[in-house]
């Protein structure tokens, strides 16, 4: 009885361990109490690895039928491209982030990666092909080490010390008692805002993906840490597919697109200094911004 009683209750760990990784991704999303299936495709197809193109085809979406959220959007990232996305609050950006991750499925158009609509390819190989630096990120119950390594769990050590020293962790990693291997998360050390999101763009560094969204990911920083990481996320960027949800619009003023969402639809697009010159919406969230940094140095 002993025999058998061991390696369930070891099965019992890892099923408790892995409803824990679920919830937490759930709730990455905010999709916790209102997800709803979304299965592969019978004959789903594998993503190769390799460079990804994005392409977002006259996308339809809606949460609820009664209120449509994202109307004919195109959107078009060619492989290593960086395509930022700018606008007001629930304008539809982290729409676009969690469609594209497949969380849900369009309601009319299309998403494609590489030429494939995404409904056709499995969401493991599609979800591998992609980092995320979400607007909230919710730690696992476990190490500072492990939260980093989720990213790539068979990195090595030298590995996930490279990606914490780009994200800005460093200093802050060095000040705790028990370094790496502080439990954080709900039940251990409560970390701020900004030190989350900084695990989250080390994990996100670590996974290497072809593809890389970042969802406002430097929005709980302060400015001189920004500074400091906004480097570090070009550089990760290089190469790489990106979808930038931009909170600070001087941290998108390199992007190969700038996208401007408003309710929904995309009013005005272009790169920094052609937006500029149109004097339209991207202009004057640029002036907003320009008059709130200035005041905020002088405060
Ligand atoms: P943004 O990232 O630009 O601030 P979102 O894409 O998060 O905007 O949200 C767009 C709109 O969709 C908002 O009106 C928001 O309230 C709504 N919304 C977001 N998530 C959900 C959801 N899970 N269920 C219903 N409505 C949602
Ligand atoms: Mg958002």
């Amino acid at each position: 009885l002993i025999q058998l009683y061991i390696p369930l209750n070891f099965l019992g760990v890892i099923y408790r361990e892995l409803r824990q990784a679920l919830t937490d991704i759930e709730r990455m999303f905010g999709l916790l109490g209102q997800h709803r299936e979304i299965a592969d495709a019978s004959d789903a197809r594998v993503l190769p690895p390799g460079p990804a193109g994005v392409r977002f085809e006259a996308v339809d979406f809606a949460y609820d039928a009664r209120r449509p959220i994202l109307h004919g959007v195109d959107l078009d990232i060619p492989a290593g491209r960086t395509v930022a996305v700018v606008g007001h609050s629930g304008s539809g950006k982290s729409t676009l982030a969690r469609l594209l991750y497949r969380f849900y499925d369009v309601q009319g158009g299309s998403i494609r990666v590489n030429g494939t609509d995404i409904r056709q390819l499995t969401q493991d190989s599609l979800r591998a092909a992609i980092g995320i630096v979400p607007q909230d990120t919710v730690l696992f119950n476990d190490s500072l080490y492990y939260n980093i390594a989720y990213g790539r769990p068979d990195a090595s050590r030298a590995e996930v010390e490279a990606a914490a020293r780009a994200a800005q962790l460093e200093d802050f990693v060095a000040r705790l008692p028990e370094g790496y291997d502080t439990r954080v998360g709900e039940r251990g050390l409560k970390l701020s805002g900004g030190e989350k999101q900084r695990v989250a763009i080390a994990r996100a560094l670590l996974k290497n993906p072809a593809i890389l969204i970042f969802d406002e990911a430097t929005s709980a920083l302060d400015s001189r840490t920004e500074k400091a990481i906004q480097g570090q996320l070009e550089l990760a960027a290089e190469g790489r597919t990106a979808l930038v949800i931009a909170h600070r619009l001087s941290t998108v003023m390199n992007a190969d697109e700038i996208i401007v969402l408003d309710q929904g639809r995309i009013i005005e697009r272009g790169r920094h200094f052609d937006l500029l010159a149109r004097d339209g919406a991207y202009t004057q969230m640029w002036l907003l911004q320009q008059q709130e940094e200035a005041l905020a140095e002088q405060a």
